[in-house]
């Protein structure tokens, strides 16, 4: 199998349709630029969903995961290795929290985040047993484990995957006092993305993630910030909490913190929170596994400097000033922070998906999300000419509607 056409007939007949890919298939990439099967090159507009922040094939990712391919892959946690205590230090300091519990995919961290709030809950904050609940989102994107789909608001992502598992409360995205008025004597945290991705890149009110911490601190209820598409760099700060001053009790992280190159998922948290899972209590066999941890110790390195977050801070306000100009032509609305954003297209022009189809024709890859909005999230390393070039492509595509 050679050409895209024949890669793509046996890919939709031979896998589920659990996605719906546009038609391009892609055989290498280097920094924001990839290139399909038949050799037409195109900018990466979606980055692996933010798990690409520091570019495809980053060389000193690629070394680091080169190096350790060498050395050694996998021990399981049953023995420790060379890797694992820089990574839990280092992500430690990039979080400013005592201890890390590593997973490997974002749902996985985000389940490990909820199983810690639980037993805190029941050990630490005394809640009567099987009581415990957690306050979550409307339109939440938290991944597509069993437990976490129960409390989905998207229909696609929750219909007909019941029973459902209990123990969630469902607020309005954005709205402070609904959560004042959710919490209640068993509520255990506030589980939130700083900036809700899946649904379009919504950037909450100005200080509602303030209020929100310091209504969890109020009723000693743990504040838990999803930042697996939100943080590493993304927004032109390490963590989308940043840009209010917030620190939650709980960072939950995947995505970029892989470099893409392996999936690595972790919760940060203090002492006090992440104390209290004990040995059989939690794990997984490849979570922390020094391949995973040397390729993350490259991310962090690469965190701590600085240099991305500034990078994705002036892009981000050249894309942005640029979008902003598309208002009105055939762009409803602009939302995002830093290199990412949300746009809606004008439902009554076109879809997300023959824009993004059309964008794709002019050698942009982006991707729709919810009927009629486009995500941008280029890799951090992107230039800006080339930021220029994409986004004159998205305005040519939709004027071509
Ligand atoms: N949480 C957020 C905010 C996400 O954006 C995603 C993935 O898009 C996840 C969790 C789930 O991550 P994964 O697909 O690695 O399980």
């Amino acid at each position: 199998m050679t050409t895209s056409a024949e890669i793509i007939e046996v890919s939709e007949h031979r896998s589920a349709h659990n996605y719906h890919p546009l038609p391009v298939v892609i055989h290498e990439a280097h920094g924001a630029w990839v290139t399909d099967v038949e050799g037409r090159r195109y900018l990466d507009f979606l980055s692996g969903y933010s798990s690409l922040n520091f570019g495809h094939g980053n060389p000193k990712i690629i070394e680091a995961a080169q190096e350790q391919l060498k050395n050694l892959t996998l021990t399981s946690r049953a023995f420790y290795h060379d890797q694992f205590a820089t990574f839990c230090a280092g992500l430690g300091d990039l979080t400013g929290k005592d201890m890390i519990l590593p997973m490997n995919t974002g749902a996985e961290a985000v389940e490990t985040a909820i199983k810690v709030a639980r037993k805190w809950g029941y050990q630490v904050k005394g809640v009567a047993r099987e009581q415990a609940n957690i306050i979550v989102m409307e339109d939440n994107f938290h991944g597509r484990t069993t437990t976490i789909v129960s409390f989905s608001t998207d229909p696609d992502a929750h219909a007909d995957f019941g029973p459902y598992t209990p123990g969630f409360k469902i607020v309005k995205y954005g709205s402070v006092e609904a959560i004042r008025e959710a919490i209640d004597a068993h509520t255990v945290a506030v589980l939130v993305e700083p900036i809700q991705g899946e649904a379009g890149v919504l950037v909450p009110p100005d200080g509602y993630l303030t209020q929100v911490r310091e209504l969890c601190t109020e009723h000693n209820v743990l504040m838990i910030a999803d930042e697996i598409q939100s943080g590493l760099g993304r927004t032109g700060k390490t963590f989308a909490c940043d840009h209010e001053g917030v620190v939650p009790d709980i960072y939950v992280l995947g995505k970029a913190l892989g470099g893409g190159v392996v999936p690595v998922s972790a919760i940060a948290a203090n002492r006090n929170v992440l104390g209290v899972i004990q040995p059989g209590q939690h794990g997984s066999t490849f979570g922390g596994n020094p391949l995973a941890c040397a390729v993350a110790n490259a991310v962090i390195e690469i965190l701590n400097t600085g240099e991305f977050q500034a990078r994705a801070a002036r892009l981000g306000e050249v894309l942005h000033a640029r979008l902003g100009e598309m208002v009105g032509n055939g762009v409803v609305t602009v939302r995002g922070r830093g290199l990412w954003a949300g746009v809606d297209i004008d439902p009554s022009l076109a879809t997300g998906r023959a824009v993004s189809k059309a964008l794709m024709e002019r050698g942009v890859l982006a991707k729709d999300t919810h009927g009629s909005t486009i995500r941008l999230a280029p890799p951090i390393v992107i230039s800006e000419e080339d930021l220029h070039h994409a986004v004159d492509q998205l305005a040519d595509a939709i004027a071509s509607f």
